[in-house]
């Protein structure tokens, strides 16, 4: 029978795996799988939503001015080298759309975020892996995969969900050595999250191909509305706006986005929270048998004996409400990746984590 046919590679994607919000039967469930802020939205966000309510009739605006120029005041940035999405993912989405196609490659790593695969595939370019080491995005290895062909160049630093973070020297190396045809992709959802990093923010600066992400979701707990931003050179940004929507971004969510990131004592606070939660989470984990890569994000990387034991705390956690992430899908099959809660939530985890290491050996 003739029927409609999607694009090459469509049917390739595999569905994006988002963590675990629930567990049948447990009322007071942990959801430590998906990296959010545990604190919750910022207040100033929550009014910022609640002061547009009568304005829904009206169309959002279609340059984000304002938005773009908060981000621009908090950064030190040029607002109009940014570009405002539905989340970052859309920015990463818009890259593919606009850069790559039929015949073409675009680069991730190893352990790298699966929407890298899943939009290059959604482009119908070819999605190719290089592998990392010791769970460590390596440059030599990207460098050496450049082919003619490739178009784009994803990496997360911090990554995700190792949480480990390459330093400025070999970022910058990478970016050197990056053909002028490519374009490297810096995604830094989790860069504020590394002490005095700027997310690749100088190189985008000074280069005619390097695009950073960053997005809303993380530190600035609001993953439930959708926002994010790309800080890329003018003539990028240009195509970029071509393939995105005039009304991609809500009212509300403008205007969330624009009182978080304004309200930089909040922002300070939760990275503060983070920092300490996060090293006493490793060291928790440690004392029980769990060892972890540091981690420069708001989530920690707990490695297994192997899969099977990994599965089996896994199930443990989970009995008790305790959601965390399974992460076989990113050939990581004897690690979990635990969200950085609040001190009473890692003490819950670590507790469990503790009950189950015990009955093994
Ligand atoms: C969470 C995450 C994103 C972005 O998510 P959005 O909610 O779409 O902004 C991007 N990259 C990585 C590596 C992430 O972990």
């Amino acid at each position: 029978m003739n029927m409609p046919k999607p694009q090459p590679g469509i049917m390739d994607i595999n569905l994006y795996v988002g963590g675990a919000s629930h567990v049948d039967g447990v009322a007071d469930v942990l959801k430590l799988s998906s990296n959010e802020n545990p604190w919750g939205p910022p207040p100033a966000a929550v009014q910022a939503i609640k002061d547009t309510a009568g304005d829904l009739h009206r169309y959002p605006s279609t340059d984000h001015a304002d938005l773009r120029a908060a981000i621009g005041r908090v950064h030190d940035l040029d607002p109009d080298h940014i570009i405002c999405g539905v989340g970052s993912d859309e920015i990463i989405t818009f890259l593919c759309q606009a850069y790559a196609g039929p015949g073409d490659e675009v680069i991730y790593t190893e352990h790298g975020f699966s929407m890298y695969k899943i939009s290059a595939r959604a482009a119908s370019a070819t999605p190719v892996c290089v592998e990392e080491t010791d769970r460590r995005v390596d440059v030599d290895k990207i460098i050496a995969g450049i082919t003619d062909r490739t178009r784009l160049i994803f990496i997360a630093n911090p990554a995700n969900p190792t949480g480990t973070f390459i330093p400025m020297d070999d970022v910058t190396r990478l970016a050197d050595a990056v053909p002028a045809h490519v374009i490297l992709v810096l995604d830094g959802a989790y860069a504020e999250f590394a002490d005095g990093y700027d997310g690749g923010a100088a190189l985008v600066r000074d280069r005619s191909n390097v695009v950073m992400t960053r997005t809303f979701s993380k530190l600035y707990g609001l993953g439930g509305l959708r926002v994010g931003w790309g800080y890329a050179p003018r003539a990028i940004i240009d195509v970029l706006n071509r393939v995105r929507g005039p009304f991609n971004l809500s009212v509300p969510a403008l205007a969330a986005a624009q009182a978080a990131i304004s309200d930089t004592a909040f922002t300070a606070h939760m990275l503060a929270e983070n920092a300490t939660a996060r090293d006493q989470l490793r060291a928790d984990l440690a004392a029980c048998g769990v060892p972890s890569d540091v981690s420069d994000a708001n989530f920690v990387l707990a490695r297994f004996k192997d899969h099977q034991q990994a599965d089996a705390c896994n199930d443990h956690l989970m009995a008790q409400g305790i959601l965390v992430r399974k992460v076989g899908g990113y050939g990581l099959p004897n690690c979990l990746r635990m969200t950085v809660g609040r001190p009473q939530d890692c003490k819950r985890l670590t507790d469990a984590v503790a009950q189950f290491m015990e009955g093994q050996s």
